[in-house]
């Protein structure tokens, strides 16, 4: 008898395993989807109750699995897409390892009925827990249909950690967008508590169903990629840098049809946008390559996410210039055209006004008694006091004060201002609306109309007035008095873009700060406007009110001080 290690009993390695392929209800999803694509279904409908907690159901109308058969595909590494070693390296399927069902099996109860063509009675099978309960004949269509329910219903610990509702219901839609832009040829249905949310017809194209996926909008901003190589073949689209978004989410890369993430081409694409859309901002991409499968290891994650490239270079540079060069093309028509448009649209003042200049001479320097060095800290308190000297770049203000330079970021400063007083309003529910004469419409994705649904009497409560006219249309009847009515669409749209990572539930304050960050980042002074000197003088009055706040509502900093002295060291006047 061995005396401290057992051999653990089967049940329970099986269950360990299975949370390697099994994290989430989401993993489910995926998989099942998976398997019925791999059974060359022409439609598939995804069914959830409470976010795929409580149950999750795929049914499709693929080739089905042979009666004979249908035990074995309840076993570890059974699987009819590879039978040799040498397939490994050759693989066309998303799945090949034979796990996914019995790693499901293994942590739910599962419920499976299928039929093939050429068999006229079907199967069902009963699963708890990974063992078969039950196995017998039944009347139904050709095609699978899988039920899972309670999934970890047998593994408390992992129960435990799932998270709300809402939160692994995004993870779910994440899998189910990722797959459905990939098959635009299968029709995807995804129903959860009874409601349709997504609903994509079957297409040839791919632009109809990034439409389906995306709304016009930003379909509108796309541009097709085309390129090729001797080892690799490039499709897709990418965004134009008129739009961009704020979390990376809208990158979705294939290889050889499968979903992935990948450094080496996130390097890739942000070195081609990040001088065009700026720091902390990302374009929608939906890029397909394919290279020879001998070129790529796709067994190297659990959740096959991740391939390696035998040549990262290769495809690096693939991707660089692929991108570059579309990008390229369509900028050198329109630059002179863009920024004229940008000066107009963005400013909120008279540019036929005088520019702000340096009309007196700089006030003399007054020398800091030694010690009171240690207590000088500047703050935005006495702003008012500041001296302005000049505006730098359209973008920052240079102020003399209390024997220091002052740089202030105009827009930075704007926002936190703006974001202060729209933060009392709204506490105060102070904040003015105005209705429409001609209500605004916007079109947005199934995706960004859910979150909307969701934030609907938060924003109510700032002023946007929404109605749902159509499937995924909206009309916008009012909106907060001081925003521009150019702007409304983007900045509701930002909004959306801002909460896809909140788990909007138990969150009401970071929601409301997240909304009004967005919203006062719009309505600020941009950079590259020139100020009057009475803006200038405003902005310093308004910016005394703060207090102590010295960022912006993104953390950004407002200020930053440099001590006149160093000027006297520099020139050795000291
Ligand atoms: P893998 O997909 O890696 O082969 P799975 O455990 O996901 O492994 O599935 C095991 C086998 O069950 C598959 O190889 C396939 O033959 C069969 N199968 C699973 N789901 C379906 C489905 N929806 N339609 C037809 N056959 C299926
Ligand atoms: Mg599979």
């Amino acid at each position: 008898m061995p005396k401290k290690i057992n051999l653990l009993p089967e049940d329970i390695s099986q269950s360990i395993a299975a949370g390697e392929v099994i994290e989430r209800p989401a993993s489910v999803v995926k998989e099942l989807i998976e398997n019925s694509i791999d059974a060359n279904s022409s439609e598939i409908i995804v069914e959830l109750k409470s976010g795929g907690q409580e149950l999750i159901r795929v049914i499709d109308d693929g080739e089905g699995i042979y009666p004979e058969d249908v035990p074995l595909a309840l076993k570890r590494y059974a699987t009819s897409k590879i039978r040799r070693l040498e397939d490994l390296y050759s693989i066309k399927t998303l799945g090949f390892r034979g796990e996914a069902l019995p790693s499901i099996a293994a942590v739910s109860r599962m419920i499976i009925i299928t039929r093939v063509k050429d068999s006229i009675i079907g199967t069902k099978v009963i699963c708890e827990g990974g063992e078969i309960k039950s196995i017998s004949e039944v009347g139904c269509p050709v095609g699978t249909e899988v039920l899972v329910k309670d999934l970890f219903y047998n593994i408390p610990v992992k129960r435990k950690f799932l998270k709300s509702t809402q939160s692994e219901l995004r993870n779910i839609l994440n899998q189910f967008l990722r797959l459905s832009l990939s098959f635009p040829s299968i029709s995807f249905k995804l129903i959860h508590d009874g409601k349709m949310v997504y609903e994509y017809p079957k297409t040839e194209s791919l632009l109809v169903r990034i439409e389906a996926i995306m709304g016009k909008d930003i379909y509108s901003h796309l541009k097709r990629v085309e390129y090729k190589n001797e080892d690799i073949e490039l499709s897709g689209f990418i965004s134009l840098p008129v739009i961009s978004k704020s979390t990376s989410d809208w990158i979705y890369l294939y290889v050889n049809n499968r979903f992935i993430k990948d450094r080496i081409i996130y390097r890739a694409i942000n070195e081609v946008y990040r001088h065009r859309i700026g720091p902390g901002k990302y374009p929608i991409v939906i890029l397909f390559l394919n290279l020879p499968p001998s070129k790529i290891d796709v067994n190297v994650h659990p959740t096959k996410t991740e391939v390696k490239f035998k040549d990262s270079e290769k495809v690096f540079n693939s991707i660089f210039s692929a991108i570059e060069m579309t990008l390229e093309e369509e900028l050198n028509k329109s630059t002179s055209d863009y920024e004229i448009k940008v000066w107009k649209e963005d400013s909120c003042f008279d540019f036929n006004e005088k520019p702000y200049e340096i009309k007196e001479p700089v006030r003399g320097y007054q020398s800091v008694e030694d010690g009171e060095i240690f207590q000088r800290e500047i703050t935005l308190e006495r702003a008012h006091r500041f001296h302005p000297l000049c505006q730098i770049k359209g973008t920052y203000i240079l102020c003399e004060g209390e024997g220091e330079l002052i740089f202030i970021d105009q827009h930075a400063a704007h926002e936190r201002i703006i974001f202060e007083k729209l933060k009392k309003d709204y506490n105060e529910s102070l904040v003015k609306k105005e209705k429409l004469l001609i209500p605004v419409q916007i079109e947005l994705s199934t995706e960004e109309s859910f979150i909307l649904e969701n934030i609907k009497d938060t924003i109510l409560d700032i002023g946007f007035e929404i109605e749902q006219i159509g499937d995924r249309l909206y009309s916008i009847c009012s909106i907060p008095s001081f925003i521009k009515l150019t702007e409304v669409k983007k900045i509701l749209r930002e909004i959306i873009d801002d909460l896809i990572h909140f788990d909007i539930k138990n969150k009401g304050k970071e929601i409301i700060n997240n909304i009004l960050t967005t919203i006062s980042c719009h309505s600020a002074i941009r950079a590259n406007s020139i100020l009057r000197k009475e803006e200038i003088e405003e902005l310093l009055k308004m910016l005394s009110t703060l207090g102590r706040d010295s960022t912006c509502p993104h953390g950004r900093p407002i200020f930053f001080s440099f001590p006149i002295e160093e000027l006297d060291k520099e020139f050795k006047r000291k």
